[in-house]
């Protein structure tokens, strides 16, 4: 409690009148924003993921808000410290459960997060992996193959550890319950605090004979090839979610996730934002003041633009549908920026230098045009004028 906490409300950015709906619908938009899941490595949206489900947790519960509004942080402070993961404070009142069927459900198609402790069914422990992908397998998609060691439920023992013949016991310390309970007491009263029991692991069961092919564990190690399935679209740095790939569950429970995060390779021509392709063309000068066609390479392979007679540096096109599809409609595809800089040759033959300096005379004559400066104008202009050409030579000789 060292760090000083922020106030729940203003957490979830809501009024200290806001009903039971609008803390859920703030707090569902936080969490879908800051749930590691879709911010993996990411330690500062974990930390706002976790502060917003601290005070989710809190102002959701009646009684606990009640509590808060008339004591502040204060009422949770103390005795209850330690239990669960989350820096210390204790959820064990709070249901995610219907809150994290809304927003993952509708992202990776029905991810329920398992149950709390016990030794219920338990969902296994997802698996992170990360794949490298070029730019063009982004923007279209592509299937990658990886190899990993996944465990398998021991054929021997059919998971349960024991040596084939005899079977897992109920826990002496819990009675099978998985889970502890510590009393303490507090200025508020008793409190219960809950651990995973130290006896058994938090299964409820313990094994006296081991299984000898799996040494107890349950779980086999296997080499496995997975196939992924990388959607068109995929930016840098966003995971997919592979069902039931990742770690056994516990009592029966389904398998964890495997949790593909994908990398994607710098591209030497184009840049991308967003749903959005960038990137710089070269022409000549003839071609931008006479106009002309260039050939512009894209994702769908070179295009022919016809550029405009006096277009000028820096002059932006807009290749229409020539970006990156929308991950969610495959169908809707972003844009493809150009920018076209006109190129100052840098090698001229001597008649090409001719050819320049007659093209100079006949439209503006530019390269003589302060020939004569010196008559006309007072010193202190001159030596102003001067000053800034050398100014520009420093650049030039830099
Ligand atoms: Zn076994
Ligand atoms: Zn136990």
């Amino acid at each position: 409690m060292a760090e000083a906490k922020r106030d729940y409300y203003e957490v979830l950015g809501v009024g200290r009148d806001a009903d039971e709906a609008a803390i859920k619908k703030a707090y569902r938009a936080l969490a879908k924003k800051y749930h590691p899941d879709m911010n993996p490595g990411d330690k500062e949206a974990e930390k706002k993921f976790k502060e917003a489900s601290e005070a989710y947790a809190v102002l959701s519960d009646p009684d606990k808000r009640r509590q808060y509004d008339q004591f502040g942080h204060a009422a949770f402070e103390g005795g209850a410290g330690g239990a669960g993961g989350f820096g210390g404070f204790d959820f064990s009142g709070a249901d995610f459960s219907d809150i994290f069927g809304d927003i993952f459900g509708d992202l990776f198609g029905g991810g329920r997060r398992g149950g709390r402790g016990g030794n219920g069914p338990m969902k296994g422990a997802n698996i992170r992996k990360s794949v490298r992908i070029t730019f063009e397998e982004a923007v279209f998609g592509c299937e990658k193959e990886l190899d990993l060691i996944l465990k398998d439920p021991c054929t021997d023992c059919g998971g349960t550890g024991a040596k084939p013949g005899t079977s897992p016991e109920t826990c002496p310390k819990c009675g099978g319950r998985g889970q502890v309970v510590y009393t303490s007491q507090s200025f508020f009263g008793t409190v219960q605090n809950v651990q995973t029991c130290p006896g058994c692991g938090g299964s409820g069961k313990v094994i006296k004979d081991k299984c000898p092919k799996c040494a107890g564990t349950g779980y086999t190690s296997n080499r496995k090839k997975i196939k992924v399935s990388i959607p068109a679209g995929i930016d840098n740095g966003q995971s997919v979610r592979i069902r039931d790939k990742g770690e056994p569950g516990m009592n029966g429970g389904p398998r964890g996730d495997l949790l593909v995060e994908v990398n994607v390779s710098h591209h030497p021509v184009f840049q991308r934002q967003d749903v959005h392709i960038f990137s710089t063309v070269p022409i000549s000068f003839a071609v931008a003041a006479l106009g002309g066609d260039i050939r512009i390479k894209t994702v769908d392979g070179d295009v022919i633009y016809t550029v405009k007679p006096g277009t000028k540096t820096d002059a932006k096109v807009r290749l229409k549908g020539k970006g990156v599809p929308s991950l969610r409609n495959s169908q809707v595809r972003g844009d493809h920026y150009v920018t076209l800089v006109i190129q100052t040759p840098e090698r001229l033959s001597a008649e090409a230098k001719e050819a320049l300096r007659k093209f100079d005379e006949l439209t503006g004559n530019t390269l003589h045009q302060n020939d004569d400066a010196g008559d006309n104008n007072e010193k202190s202009e001159k030596k102003k004028k001067k000053g800034f050409m050398d100014k520009v030579k420093e650049v030039f000789e830099d």
